[in-house]
């Protein structure tokens, strides 16, 4: 074991602040990374608030952190996926018990006993695993993704989470050429499935509650954008598409987008309020639409999703900060205040 320097949170009401975590030694199938950049998500909001704890609720300390780009430092013996020196990247994911359905069809995101970068019990050294707001990291070679060498290191650690989270149910509900596509709230996630939906080749439609962002949307490969709070804009797309996205992270009215659905079209949930949202049936009946949700993606396909932003050059738009400014970015991120992606230069944490 050896100690790191990390930013955590010690309740759902504290700010976090600099701090001392523990880091397993490696193991023959580990990987130790120095972290170089940590994307930060509103999951990571969620969680130091303890929103979600209906369903996973937080242990404290937390150390938050699952966009992960670093520096391979040390490996172990068995390790042959990298060297040191290599770049490398960890998502929200590492580890899961690799013999479940879930694991054998390349989706250890389902996995009833995967551990989560954060918040998720250490099987190694007991308690709760720390994310990527910390100097270095440990984690077996199996959830070690490779960084594509063309791309800006910060913009890509965002692709972590927000990279797979929009492309992997793109993917899974047949997001091609000639399909209309919809992402419901540009933060993000919802910048990062513009610009893939834009690369599968869709029509893609930006629905945004930030008259500001109109321009931007466009920039970012929307075909069209709607400002989602005026009806008669929304009115127009009725019953058009053949896909949504949904990544707003707070309540919503999610049936006005479900009844711009086509026949037989699909709204997937990505975006987790913390409250419950209300469907009404007609919308689902009616065309026989679906909804349903989706959790980031599985490793192999997390490596796609890397390869494939590597060939058509595609990163988050990132402020890159100092861990310094983690607590401000974040009242900046529940107030929509970023474009589009906070990320954290943690060559910051140094001078702690
Ligand atoms: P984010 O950067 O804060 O983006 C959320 C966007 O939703 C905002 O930029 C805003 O877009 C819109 N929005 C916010 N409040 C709204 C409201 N009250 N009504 C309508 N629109 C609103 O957050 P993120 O990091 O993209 O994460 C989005 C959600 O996805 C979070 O709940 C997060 O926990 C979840 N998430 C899920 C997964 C998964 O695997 N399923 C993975 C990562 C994150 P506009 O300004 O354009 O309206
Ligand atoms: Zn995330």
């Amino acid at each position: 074991m050896y100690n790191v320097k990390a930013y955590s949170a010690i309740s759902a009401t504290s700010p976090l602040a600099s701090a001392t975590i523990p880091r397993r030694n490696s193991t023959e199938s580990d990987v130790q990374i120095e972290i170089l950049f940590c994307g930060i998500c509103h999951s990571d909001v969620h969680q130091v608030r303890n929103e979600w704890s209906n369903v996973m609720p937080t242990i404290y300390p937390i150390v938050p952190g699952h966009e992960i780009i670093g520096r391979v430092i040390k490996i172990g013996s068995a390790v042959t996926k990298c060297k040191p020196g290599d770049l490398a990247a960890v998502g929200c994911l590492v580890d899961s018990d690799g013999t479940c359905p879930q694991c054998k069809a390349g989706l250890e995101q389902f996995c009833p006993n995967l551990t989560l970068t954060f918040n998720g019990t250490d099987k190694h050294l007991g308690g709760v695993t720390y994310g990527g707001y910390s100097d270095s990291i440990v984690v077996d070679e199996r959830f070690v993704l490779r960084v594509p060498f063309n791309l800006d290191l910060a913009g890509a650690a965002p692709l972590l989470c927000a990279g797979i989270t929009t492309y992997s149910p793109m993917r899974h509900w047949g997001v091609t050429q000639g399909k209309k596509v919809g992402v419901v709230g540009l933060g993000g996630l919802g910048h990062m499935g513009v610009k893939i939906a834009h690369a599968l080749g869709s029509h893609v439609v930006a629905f945004t509650t930030s008259p500001s962002k109109k321009e931007d949307a466009l920039r970012l490969g929307a075909d069209e954008v709607v400002v989602s709070r005026s009806p008669d804009e929304m009115h127009k797309h009725t019953g058009s598409f053949d896909f949504i996205l949904d990544t707003i992270s707070a309540d919503h009215d999610i049936n006005t987008y479900i009844n711009l659905l086509r026949r037989d079209g699909n709204i997937t949930l990505v975006g987790a309020p913390a409250k419950p949202l209300d469907i009404s049936a007609f919308g689902l009946i009616m065309g026989r639409r679906s909804l349903s949700g989706s959790n980031i993606g599985g490793i192999a396909e997390t490596q796609e999703m890397l390869d494939f932003c590597g060939e058509h050059n595609i990163t988050a738009d990132v402020e890159v900060i100092p861990i310094q400014k983690v607590n401000e970015a974040y009242e900046r991120l529940l107030k929509s205040d970023v474009k589009y992606r906070f990320c954290i230069d943690m060559a910051s944490l140094k001078s702690e």
